[in-house]
C-alpha cells in the first residue's frame, strides 16, 4: 500500500556511491533526513548522510533494523540481493520494487521482458553452458559476449569478431550465464531518463545523447540532435517500459541509434544515471529529486530543460600525476564541477563530473570538453 511520505522522514538507501550522494542532496534539500547502508564506510553517499550503515547486504539482520528505522527505502544500483529487498519489505516499503530489479538485473530477464513488451531489442541468444555455446546462432558473430548478471561500463563484455574466439571468450567471463549480442554498428547511443510516480504519472526528460570511452560513459549531450520521430518513439518506448514493469522510481533505459533511424534498446537501469547528471545544472527537477518525490509518493517535478546543456566524466585518470587543479575549472562561469569523495583515484573510476550550459548542445560539449583538457 502507497503512501505519501512527507519530510522530516527519513529515507533509506541502499549502496552508497556517487548516484547515492546526490540523491542525498536532493532529499536533504527537500527538508529529508538519510540513512545510507552499504559493506562500506566514509563513502561518497555516507559523506552527506545523516547516518551511515556499514554492513553487508547478506547480513539480513541489520537489513531488516536499517529498514526499520526509514520510512521508505530505494537504492542506486541495480546488484541488491532480492533476499535484502525482501528482509526490507517486511518493514518498509521499497521503491521501485523488487519485482523490477529481479527484471532489471539479470540481461535475459530484461531482454525477454523487452521482447515480449513488444520492445526492439539487439538481436540475442541465451548462453548457458558450453553446448548452447557450441550451438550459437552465427547469425549474431560478429557480437559481444555479455555475462547475464553483474556487468556495469562495459564489464563482464567480451568482443567477438569470429565463432572461434566464442569459447575462450565463455572461459574469459568464468559466469553460468551469458547473452550473445549481435554487434550494433550504431550510428550514435542514446538514453532517456524518466519518473514514474505512485499515481502512474510519468516525467521524461528529452533524449540524451552518449559517447563511450573503453565502454565508460565519457560525454552526455542535451537537447540530442534527433528527427523528430526518433524523440516521439524513444520516449514512447520509456513510457511503455515504465508502465509495463509499473515502476515506482526513476529509470534509464539505454538505445543503440542504428544507421537506418531505428532505436534498439541496449539495456535499463531501474535508478538515476551517469547520463541523467546534467538535469541537476540543466533541467527544473534533476533526476534525483524525481527518485525522491517519486518514491516518496509526492507529485513528480517538471523535467523541462533550462538550457541546452552537456556532461563530461572525470575519472581517475586525470589524478595519476597530481590532483587536477580545480581554480582552472571553477573560474569560468558557465561550467558547474562534481566531485564525489572518492579518497582512492583510480585509472577508469568515476570520480566526479562538469557540467557546461550553453545556447545549444554542440557549444555547450565544446565547453565541457574544453574544461576538462585545462584539467589534464
Ligand atoms: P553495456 O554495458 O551493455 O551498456 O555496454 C557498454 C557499451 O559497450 C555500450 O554503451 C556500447 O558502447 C558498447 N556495446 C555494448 N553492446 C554492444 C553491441 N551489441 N554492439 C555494439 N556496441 C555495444
Amino acid at each position: 500500500m502507497s503512501r505519501t511520505i512527507l519530510p522530516p522522514s527519513t529515507i533509506g538507501m541502499l549502496g552508497s556511491g556517487q548516484l547515492g550522494r546526490m540523491f542525498a542532496i536532493a532529499a536533504r534539500r527537500l527538508g529529508y533526513r538519510v540513512q545510507v547502508f552499504s559493506p562500506d564506510k566514509d563513502t561518497p553517499t555516507g559523506q552527506v548522510a545523516d547516518l551511515e550503515i556499514q554492513a553487508s547486504y547478506n547480513d539480513l539482520d541489520a537489513v531488516a533494523d536499517f529498514a526499520q528505522q526509514v520510512d521508505v527505502v530505494t537504492y542506486e544500483f541495480e546488484n541488491v540481493p532480492i533476499d535484502t529487498t525482501k528482509a526490507v519489505d517486511r518493514f518498509a516499503p521499497i521503491h521501485p520494487g523488487g519485482h523490477v530489479l529481479h527484471t532489471t538485473q539479470q540481461r535475459i530477464r530484461e531482454k525477454t521482458f523487452l521482447q515480449s513488451a513488444g520492445i526492439p531489442i539487439t538481436p540475442f541468444q541465451p548462453i548457458r553452458s558450453l553446448e548452447e555455446l557450441q550451438a550459437a546462432d552465427k547469425y549474431n558473430v560478429p557480437g559481444v559476449l555479455k555475462t547475464a548478471a553483474w556487468g556495469y561500463d562495459g564489464k563482464g563484455q567480451v568482443k567477438i569478431d569470429s565463432a572461434e574466439e566464442l569459447e575462450s571468450a565463455w572461459e574469459q567471463l568464468e559466469c553460468n550465464e551469458a547473452v550473445l549480442e549481435r554487434f550494433v554498428d550504431f550510428e550514435s547511443e542514446l538514453s532517456i531518463v524518466a519518473a514514474r510516480g505512485q499515481d502512474g504519472s510519468i516525467a521524461i526528460y528529452g533524449p540524451i545523447s552518449n559517447t563511450h570511452q573503453n565502454h565508460i560513459l565519457d560525454l552526455s549531450v542535451t537537447p540530442a540532435d534527433l528527427p523528430k520521430a526518433v524523440t516521439d518513439n524513444a520516449c514512447e518506448i520509456a513510457r511503455t517500459i515504465l508502465s509495463e514493469l509499473e515502476l515506482i522510481g526513476v529509470l534509464c533505459v539505454e538505445f543503440f541509434l542504428t544507421k537506418g533511424g531505428g532505436l534498439l534498446v541496449n539495456e535499463l537501469a531501474p535508478r538515476p544515471h551517469n547520463s541523467g547528471h546534467l538535469t541537476v545544472d540543466a533541467h527544473v527537477t534533476c533526476q534525483f529529486e524525481q527518485q525522491v518525490r517519486a518514491v516518496c509518493g509526492l507529485p513528480l517535478g517538471s523535467a523541462a530543460e533550462l538550457r541546452p546543456a552537456a556532461m563530461v566524466n572525470l575519472l581517475g585518470d586525470l589524478w595519476q600525476k597530481d590532483a587536477p587543479d580545480w581554480a582552472k575549472v571553477l573560474s569560468a562561469s558557465d561550467i558547474k564541477l562534481h566531485l564525489y569523495g572518492k579518497s582512492e583515484a583510480r585509472v577508469g573510476r568515476k570520480m566526479g563530473h562538469l557540467t557546461a550550459v550553453a545556447d545549444t548542445g554542440v557549444e555547450a560539449a565544446e565547453k565541457a570538453l574544453a574544461a576538462r583538457r585545462l584539467l589534464a
